[in-house]
């Protein structure tokens, strides 16, 4: 008999993001490199929501505008792991950090993992600024409705609090 070995794992809301080059299919490449690192299982996937490029300055017409979505997975990594696997994912997909909210091709935000609090140099756990994101909360909302981020509450009242709408994009369909 086959045995699997046992896993221990925490339930993980990442966040994806891509204003420049072909947005979708990096989103769709980048759920599927996900799914393929050992000791991550992808669980859901939200719609693809299209919102106005944020800058620190506030919201930027010029810029070329978001595809987001949501996923739920179950890590066997810890955080800082599994945020390196998804940085080496970024690079993949040629992601460079130039300026703060800087258009790019791939972000990988980890929103929540588990309930876990904690702040270092290198993570922010739940991630500081996803409770005031609509691009984050919409599609978050979609796939994980009674959801609550630690320390902010149920995600349903924080969305009501947003002021954006993210346009609905394309259903997800694997
Ligand atoms: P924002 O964090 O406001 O969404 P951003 O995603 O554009 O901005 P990045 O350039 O992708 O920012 O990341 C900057 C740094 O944020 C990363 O090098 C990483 O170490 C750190 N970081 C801290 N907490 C998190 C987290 N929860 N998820 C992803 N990166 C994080
Ligand atoms: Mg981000
Ligand atoms: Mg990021």
């Amino acid at each position: 008999m086959r045995r699997e070995k046992l896993r221990v794992t925490l339930p993980v809301v990442i966040a994806l993001g891509s204003n420049l080059g072909d947005r979708d299919t990096t989103l769709r490449e980048a759920i599927a490199e996900i799914g393929r690192l050992d000791g991550v299982w992808v669980d859901e996937v939200s719609s693809f929501y299209e919102t106005d490029a944020l800058k620190p300055e506030g919201v930027d017409l010029d810029a070329p505008a978001y595809i987001n979505a949501v996923i739920l997975v179950r890590s066997a990594l810890t955080p800082h792991d599994l945020l390196s696997a998804l940085q080496s994912i970024e690079k993949a997909h040629d992601r460079v950090r130039l300026e703060r909210w800087g258009d790019r091709t791939l972000d990988l935000d980890i929103v929540t993992f588990g309930s876990l609090v904690q702040h270092d140099d290198i993570l922010t756990l739940p991630h500081p600024r996803a409770f005031e994101r609509a691009f984050v909360l919409a599609p978050w909302y979609e796939i994980e409705p009674r959801a609550e981020i630690p320390g902010r509450g149920p995600i349903a009242a924080l969305l009501k609090a947003t002021y954006e709408s993210p346009r609905l994009h394309a259903r997800w369909s694997s």
